[in-house]
């Protein structure tokens, strides 16, 4: 079988490559790091997690990411399993050790008999003898891919923000006024109830802090940034400040299922950090992504309560994303209409986060691999979390105002019969598996 060529080995990439290769198709990674640098990873491993260290929820009865992690089990996702085998105590949540994570997958990859990692940057469209191909270069696309991309399709990628929240060493933080507790004491996989480190302000110290965050120089866009909207769903801390004195205590700083053991009272705001690697040396501020000037991070970040004398390992920072417009330029099988050789997977499709890219990067493997076999392949049922993913960006979603998305029951057909509240959430996560389950049932009869 010729092989076929995956370019970009991020989250999706690494993903779609495992996938080709467990059903038996060789396949070529070519991953331009560290041959040329993103402005967002630092090392040239595999998978790297550019930002926070957190796949999100991993309740899979009650939350649709939770769900996603679930069926990417079920469909033996290697960003799963290594994520699984290295994660950290974070409350409900799947966050993992990024340095093993990263380590562990890369390993995987380069040890498979079927595999071959060329360290390459493609830049341009690639060999037409390559038959086929899956893009997967994620938010931060080589130039010059992005341009002959742009060239081909006739369309602008669009751009928007993501951001970086700072990471601080643990040892700086002052636990004689911050306190180990998950909100609502609820303990994670392998948590204790106590993953989270929480410092708590009160009302005086708040209003000080946002106006200081309101204040604070901030770094210049370049000149390709400006005029991009932001992504609600990952808005500076500044920005979010600015909205109104009360919005970050009804977002990141929400007080409500913690309580302050050194007084023993409700706090007006809270801050939270998160263990950041094993070890547990790092704590990152969950929420705080920020475009504030380095010197000026410091400082503000400073005026909450337990961190006065913190010391940071890295400070927040902020860059663009680049995403085509799916709906309108990709099939259901993720090939580009106007040159069916290419796929395209991860957030280069305009879905969100690092679990979507990963999924996303999964479906678009096993289509490929499929294809290359001669065997018939299945889109997911859109019942099921993948399938409504998958749905939504290559025909669900409006082509005019596309804009990149995360998994949520939103995106799920509709439920017969009256359900409410927790129950329907549960009955769509039922569902799903079920569906998931006759699905890859399908698959295999057919391979
Ligand atoms: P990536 O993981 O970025 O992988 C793409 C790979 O392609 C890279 O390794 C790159 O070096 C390589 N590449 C690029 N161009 C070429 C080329 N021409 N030839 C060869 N190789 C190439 N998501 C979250 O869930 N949580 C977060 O906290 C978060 N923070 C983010 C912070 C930043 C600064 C950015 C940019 C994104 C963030 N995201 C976050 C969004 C997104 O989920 C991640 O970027 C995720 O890594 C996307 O996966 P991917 O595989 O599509 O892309």
């Amino acid at each position: 079988l010729l092989p076929i060529h995956v370019i970009g080995g991020g989250l999706a990439g690494s993903e779609a490559a495992w996938q080709i290769a467990s059903a038996g198709v060789p396949v070529v990674l070519h991953e331009m790091r560290p041959v040329r640098k993103t402005e967002a990873h630092q090392t040239e491993g595999l998978a790297e997690m550019v930002c926070s260290n957190s796949f999100r929820s991993d309740d899979a009865e009650y939350n649709a990411v939770g769900l996603l992690h679930e069926e990417m089990r079920r469909c033996d996702s290697l960003i799963l399993r290594c994520a699984d085998a290295h994660k950290v105590p974070a409350g409900g949540a799947l966050a993992v050790d990024r340095d093993a994570f990263s380590a562990a997958v890369s390993d995987t990859i380069a040890r498979h008999p079927l595999v071959t990692l060329v360290r390459e940057e493609v830049a341009g469209l690639p060999p037409e003898d390559w038959d086929s191909v899956i893009v997967a270069t994620g938010p931060l696309t080589s130039p010059a891919l992005a341009e002959a991309v742009r060239e081909l399709t006739g369309e602008e990628s669009l751009a928007f923000f993501d951001a970086i929240a700072p990471i601080v060493y643990t040892e700086s933080i002052d636990l004689s006024k911050a306190w180990f507790q998950s909100r609502y004491d609820k303990p994670g996989p392998g948590g204790t109830g106590k993953d989270y480190i929480n410092c708590a302000m009160d009302r005086d110290q708040y209003t000080a802090f946002i106006q200081a965050l309101i204040d604070a120089p901030k770094t210049d866009f370049k000149e390709w940034e400006k005029n991009t909207p932001y992504f609600e769903g990952c808005l500076p801390i500044e920005v979010m400040a600015s909205r109104g004195i009360d919005t970050l205590r009804y977002g990141p700083m929400k007080p409500v299922g913690l309580t302050n053991p050194h007084t023993g009272g409700r706090s007006h705001a809270i801050v939270q950090l998160r263990q950041d690697n094993a070890l547990g040396t790092l704590y990152n501020l969950v929420g705080f992504q920020t475009k504030m000037k380095y010197a000026d991070q410091t400082r503000v970040f400073r005026m909450i309560p337990g961190l006065e004398n913190a010391e940071f390992a890295r400070l927040g920072g902020m860059h663009r994303n680049t995403f085509l417009n799916s709906p309108k330029l990709l099939d259901r099988e993720m090939r580009l209409k106007a040159m069916p050789r290419l796929r395209f997977a991860g957030q280069v499709t305009g879905v969100e986060g690092y679990v979507e890219s990963a999924a996303i990067g999964l479906l678009t493997g096993r289509f490929a691999a499929a294809e290359r076999m001669g065997q018939p392949s299945f889109s997911p049922p859109p019942t099921t979390a993948l399938g409504a993913l998958l749905n939504h960006i290559t025909g669900g979603a409006e082509a005019e105002t596309f804009q990149p998305m995360n998994v949520n029951f939103g995106l799920f057909p509709d439920l017969e019969g009256k359900i409410k509240g927790r129950d329907r959430k549960l009955a769509y996560t039922r569902r799903a598996l079920a569906d998931l389950d006759g699905w890859l049932g399908r698959q295999s009869q057919a391979a």
